[in-house]
């Protein structure tokens, strides 16, 4: 398959025949967003000689993964790179990575996904600079049931300057949640007060030992979030001169943070808990929780956190930086004419919810799921990686590379591959968020 042969199938729009002679199973398939999971699905579709686009609106592959490109993932590669996808890369001149290493995030990206976007294969297909915007049934609104399933998918794209519109007949929804990061006051709503006080809020993972450094040295600096992002965070800071760390939380106790630390099945993801354990107990950083905060203010040089702790209403003064780790979200605006399914509470895919969402399911493990739990109202859509699980932060690579293997293996015709589970995945070591000693789960 070319490129060209590719377009040509793109700019039929204007003069085609009606749309009842058209056979749309010759259309690609779209992949959105262009990482570690996007990449994967491309990899399958490759496998299965199927035609497929990439539209990533980065300008390289795994633009999220290199926002936090100095932070260590817990996983080892061996986890981290999809089975097929390593077929295909064995197949060229890559070099392998040592398979029990913990990368960082900038070596999954120059060393895993870079040389798998560059196959033959893969890159004339993909398209970097380009942001998904809308995507649509051809000639039918949201509430338009007519021939509904038979009509292939418009997918606009904001590409230098210009929209422009691509025809597929399924797409595949592989944008993350990174890019939409929560607010830190409590009751999640971003307000205006947060909005300005944006120059001393940053959001995700500064690199505080590298380039960000100067910002947060010899400072008062806050963490918010009890993920493992904030435990990141709060051990980088750790080793800066002078800088006081201030923790904010709003779990009811600061070890519910600390997860399986020993029993954890990926050692990488046990030892953030059990150095952050030892952080506190060492008493370099002042934790609050629970604190629930409502407001920040600008005070002179300084900002003051105004919440509720345990003993009332009160805040935390003196801070000259916070950090903002408590979570992200998915983005539906641009699937605002597409039928989907998603949960209430956790904005995951309607069917993920019993397994991830924390308030039913305490066990940080999730059993291995494809195409039947990810199938939507709207027929050939998927929802995969970090943005299925939508608002719920337990997500791991492996169980996105076996969700676009089933999801593949069924737009492909191979029903039995797409019921089929490939997947051991390790375990968290928790079965229970209930530190109290209550067991609620296995
Ligand atoms: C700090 C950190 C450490 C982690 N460590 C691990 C680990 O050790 N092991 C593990 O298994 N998992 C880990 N994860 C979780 C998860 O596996 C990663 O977040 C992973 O990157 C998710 O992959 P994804 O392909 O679903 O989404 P992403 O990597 O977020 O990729 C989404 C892509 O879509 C693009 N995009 C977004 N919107 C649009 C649009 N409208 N149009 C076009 N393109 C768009 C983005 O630019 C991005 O390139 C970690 C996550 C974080 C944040």
């Amino acid at each position: 398959m070319t490129k060209d042969k590719m377009s040509f199938n793109i700019l039929t729009n204007c003069c085609t025949p009606s749309p009842k002679e058209i056979d749309h199973s010759q259309l690609p398939i779209a992949i959105i967003g262009a990482g570690p999971i996007g990449l994967a699905a491309a990899a399958h579709l490759v496998a299965k000689n199927v035609s497929f686009m990439i539209f990533e609106s980065g300008h390289t592959v795994g633009s999220n993964i290199l926002q936090w490109g100095h932070v260590r993932l817990f996983s080892p590669w061996q986890y981290n790179i999809d089975k097929v996808a390593l077929t295909l890369l064995e197949e060229s001149d890559w070099k392998a990575p040592v398979m029990k290493r913990l990368p960082f995030g900038k070596d999954l990206v120059e060393d895993y996904l870079i040389p798998l976007a560059n196959l033959s294969q893969i890159q004339p297909f993909i398209q970097l600079n380009a942001k998904v915007t809308a995507i649509s049934k051809q000639g039918l609104d949201k509430m338009k049931n007519a021939k509904r399933h038979e009509q292939p998918f418009i997918v606009y794209v904001d590409k230098n300057g210009r929209s422009e519109r691509f025809e597929v007949r399924a797409v595949i929804d592989a944008t993350g949640t990174w890019g939409q990061p929560n607010p830190i006051n409590a009751d999640n709503v971003w307000t205006l007060e947060e909005e300005s006080l944006s120059p001393y809020i940053t959001y995700g993972i500064p690199d505080v030992k590298g380039k960000d450094r100067s910002k947060f040295e010899h400072k008062r600096v806050a963490v918010v979030g009890g993920g493992h992002s904030a435990i990141n965070t709060l051990l980088e800071l750790a080793e800066l001169e002078n800088t006081e760390i201030v923790w904010i939380l709003r779990k009811n106790r600061v070890e519910e943070a600390y997860g399986g630390e020993s029993l954890d099945a990926l050692p990488g993801r046990g030892q953030l808990g059990v150095r952050i354990h030892q952080l506190v107990d060492s008493g370099k950083v002042t934790v609050h929780t629970p604190f629930l905060i409502h407001q920040v203010s600008r005070e002179g040089d300084s900002l003051r956190i105004h919440g509720t702790a345990d003993n009332g209403v009160s805040s935390i003064e003196q801070i000259d930086e916070i950090i903002a780790n408590t979570g992200s979200r998915p983005d539906f605006n641009f699937l605002r004419e597409l039928r989907i399914d998603v949960d209430t509470a956790t904005e995951s895919v309607s069917a993920l919810a019993p397994l991830i969402d924390p308030n039913i399911h305490s066990c940080g493990t999730v059993r291995p799921h494809g195409e039947a739990e990810l199938r939507q109202p709207e027929k050939n859509f998927y929802l995969v990686g970090m943005k299925s699980y939508g608002r719920a932060p337990t997500f791991l690579m492996a169980t996105g590379y076996e969700q676009v293997r089933s999801i593949v293996a069924h737009l492909t015709g191979d029903q039995e591959a797409a019921k089929r589970v490939e997947l051991d995945l390790p375990e968290t070591g928790v079965c229970s968020t209930n530190i109290s000693g209550k067991n609620s789960c296995c």
